[in-house]
């Protein structure tokens, strides 16, 4: 088969590799028909995720077709179309009895495309097939479901319930890429009274508007803070939803939100932020991180299902197996390309 494999940094390429094999009674193989760019794999491709070794097969996100099953595997058969979570989890551990699936002592967690070849490919090994895929109700197209491989259980998960949004919040986004986006189309499940979107890219606030944010600030030019406390009698947001990663949006974040407010940092930070306690320690602010767990997988599949959530509104670019590197230049370039989600389909 054929698949992106990762040769250090700055060096990928798609190339002839062997199929993968059954290797645990509860593995399956599936055969990848959608799958998509994450910016976690820029972050490889740079370099700051060292322990992803050299031929390393990328991707951790897929909606594909079962073609292979281990003696152990019950749930699963052959020939199902099954979500391949970006989180694997052994059903058995200390944490997964609590729904911690994300940190998984059982040789699950973020696995693929990260301790063990990934999704970016025309087949990949699912362990723990039974808890780690999710059928795809029929009638749904691909690209509906493959956000729900990881960036929507993450914005719901990270962002929107550990910030506790409820009905009539005043909820502030500061970036809106695919993860801040994905925040707003979750938060907009709990009827906030405002969503406030921050970025400086115009193209992404124009998709911010569409997601469902009623309220653009463009951070070049307007004033956050006297925005935010304008629409809140002069609090200050109920939530504050941090999806960049960088200091400056984490410590802006923390300044947005009202006495007994959350920050829900959901951004992958690659440096040391500076938690300004000297100014909020008599706040009662909350501050919550985390690592999605993908728990919340059944009810975002129940809401696509239902028609309340469409998550292919993200997708801007489309390519196929083949056209792979041109689908990393898209994603990898989004002030040039527009891109937001791209999806990468095996050829018809
Ligand atoms: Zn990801
Ligand atoms: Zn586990």
């Amino acid at each position: 088969m054929h698949a992106i494999v990762y040769h250090g940094p700055g060096e990928k390429a798609w190339e002839e590799v062997t199929d993968p094999v059954i290797e645990q009674a509860t593995d399956a193989v599936v055969q990848v028909d959608a799958t998509t760019i994450c910016g976690t794999d820029l972050h490889i491709l740079k370099g700051d995720v060292p322990e992803v070794s050299e031929g390393r097969i990328l991707g951790h996100e897929a909606v594909g077709t079962v073609v292979r099953i281990g003696a152990g595997v019950r749930t699963v058969r052959v020939g199902d179309r099954v979500l391949v979570s970006c989180i694997t989890s052994c059903a058995t551990c200390r944490y997964c009895r609590e729904q911690r699936y994300g940190q998984c002592l059982g040789g699950g967690g973020w696995i693929l495309g990260h301790m063990i070849d990934g999704t970016q490919a025309e087949l990949v090994r699912v362990p723990y097939a039974d808890t780690s895929t999710y059928r795809v109700p029929d009638g749904i197209s691909d690209e509906k479901i493959l956000m729900l491989a990881d960036i929507m259980p993450t914005s719901y998960e990270v962002g929107v319930l550990n910030g506790h949004v409820r009905p009539g919040s005043t909820v502030v986004v500061v970036g809106v890429g695919p993860i801040g986006l994905a925040a707003i189309m979750t938060a907009r499940l709990y009827s906030p009274g405002h969503i406030i979107a921050v970025d400086r890219a115009e193209p992404r606030l124009r998709a911010a508007r569409a997601a469902g944010a009623d309220t653009l600030v463009d951070a070049d030019r307007d004033d956050v803070g006297k925005i935010v406390r304008g629409l809140t009698g002069g609090l200050g947001a109920d939530v504050a939803i941090e999806a960049v990663g960088l200091p400056e949006t984490f410590e802006e974040a923390v300044t947005l939100v009202r006495p007994g407010g959350v920050v829900a940092n959901i951004g992958v930070h690659g440096r040391p932020a500076t938690l300004h306690l000297e100014d909020i320690w008599t706040k009662d602010i909350t501050i919550t991180t985390g690592l999605v767990d993908a728990y919340s997988t059944p009810t975002l599949l129940a809401l696509v299902e239902g028609g309340r959530l469409d998550p292919s509104t993200l997708v801007t670019h489309r390519f196929t197996m083949d056209e792979f590197d041109l689908a990393y230049d898209a994603f990898a370039h989004p002030a040039a390309t527009g891109a937001i989600k791209v999806v990468v389909t095996r050829p018809r």
